[in-house]
């Protein structure tokens, strides 16, 4: 059975960023449980990766469960156009309480690409509406990952991203150096010299910046200085220009704090929000407006938002993400993301003095390994899984995002596994 499922795999299906011609090997899961995933040959494996940041209550949740089967039996999905239900509107009531005051509207996209699509495009005709369509071009910092849709790929780090191979159709914008000061790091106003130059010699073309607030994910988990993100907001203002914050990846107590801005204390004009939002059950994203981005966007020709997927605020999702959220603050997510900090930086310690290993940084419940030299994928993928741990580098970096409700002698068994791993496959 398994041999079948692999090979019709290997041979059909494509896998997140995989060739068709020599695919690496993928494992078969069966069925999930808390933090164990259990696979066809029947180990089971801690999961340290929260299904990339998702899933950070854990996998089969009796409460998400039971939101999902009841919204069920009462609709799986009906179009959004011209009719509304009560998963969607308590959901976006509880995203308009829990994100900061200033950001009122939302929109329910399908993924997080999808939000960084509408932010974007809400960014765009916005200028539009005020009559300045020549603010046509965003500014973003090296690193960065935001999606893997057009406009969202436009603004990912130009090196490590897809600019090479698409620099043909992908729109030009404007980049800005990764900031220097890392989190927790003394902060040099020079970090914010970059923006302030950029900003003032082409604010009237700049209709936005986008960023990962503090917290810089895919692009290569750097964690950088809160100031920055304060100085960013107050040069927007001072140079008419929006702030996009996208925390799909940051947001839900990921850092530590409810939404990464909090670090420093700002509020973004757009939010998008994703991943973790369903709990890890469905896909569904949000982008949330201010009041003047919301009224300037509806205010001229076309009167609308240009932007309406045939999903728009699936009930299933709406509901399970609205649970999500309820679990969340139940499980006092502050309280286990702070547990989780200490435990990753005892536990992940001892990699600190290997020499080949670069930097070891954590914040709230990310902790990450980053090495001197690119892993061996399919080595360290085999290691990892005789460890009895579910952990999937990228490059240089080994890192874990654990579920939230971890326990400490799992967590001590998925650091002691990294540790071990990395001592013997990347030395
Ligand atoms: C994952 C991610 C996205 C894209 O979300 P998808 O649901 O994969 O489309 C966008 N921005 C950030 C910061 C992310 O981490």
């Amino acid at each position: 059975m398994t041999s079948d499922i692999l090979d019709f795999d290997r041979q059909h299906i494509w896998h997140p960023y995989t060739s068709m011609r020599d695919p690496l090997p993928v494992r078969e899961v069966v069925s999930a449980s808390g933090v164990r995933l259990r696979l066809s040959d029947g180990r089971e494996l801690i999961d340290g990766m929260s299904s990339w940041w998702a899933a950070i209550h854990g996998y089969n949740h009796p409460v998400l469960n039971a939101a999902i089967t009841n919204q069920l039996s009462r609709m799986a999905h009906v179009m959004f156009g011209g009719l509304t239900h009560e998963p969607a509107v308590e959901l976006c009531r509880t995203l308009v309480n829990m994100t900061p005051p200033s950001l009122t509207r939302v929109f329910l996209a399908d993924s997080g690409s999808v939000a960084v699509e509408v932010a974007i495009k809400m960014a765009f005709q916005f200028w539009i509406c005020q009559g300045r369509p020549e603010k046509s071009r965003l500014l973003t910092i090296r690193g960065g990952y935001h999606g893997d849709t057009f406009a969202a790929m436009s603004v990912c780090d130009p090196v490590n991203g897809m600019h090479e191979i698409f620099a043909n159709v992908l729109p030009r914008h404007y980049f800005l150096p990764r900031p220097r000061c890392r989190f927790g790091e003394d902060w040099d106003e020079a970090d914010a010299a970059p923006v302030r130059d950029v900003l003032e010699r082409h604010h009237r073309e700049i209709a936005a910046v986008i960023l990962e607030p503090v917290v810089q994910g895919a692009g290569g988990m750097h964690f950088y200085h809160p100031m920055y993100l304060k100085r960013v907001r107050e040069l927007c203002d001072a140079f008419d220009v929006l702030l996009i914050a996208d925390e799909i990846a940051t947001g839900f107590g990921r850092t530590g704090k409810l939404f990464a801005c909090e670090h420093a204390e700002i509020s973004p004009d757009i939010l998008c929000l994703g991943k973790a939002l369903t709990g890890g059950y469905m896909t569904l994203a949000a982008t949330l407006a201010t009041d003047r981005v919301a009224e300037g966007v509806c205010a001229g020709r076309p009167g609308v938002f240009m932007h309406g997927p045939t999903f728009m605020a699936n009930p299933l999702a709406c509901a399970v993400a609205r649970s999500s959220l309820e679990v969340l603050v139940k499980n006092n997510w502050a309280a286990q993301s702070a547990r989780i900090e200490a435990l990753l930086n005892q536990g992940l310690d001892p990699c600190r003095k290997l020499p080949y290993v670069y930097n070891v940084r954590v914040l709230g419940s990310i902790g990450v390994v980053e090495l001197r030299e690119p892993v061996q994928m399919a080595e360290i993928q085999t290691a990892f899984i005789e460890e009895g741990v579910w952990v999937r580098p990228f490059g240089r970096l080994v890192y874990v995002m654990p579920p939230y409700i971890m326990e400490d002698q799992d967590l001590a068994v998925l650091t002691k596994s990294l540790v071990r791993v990395v001592e013997v496959h990347c030395s």
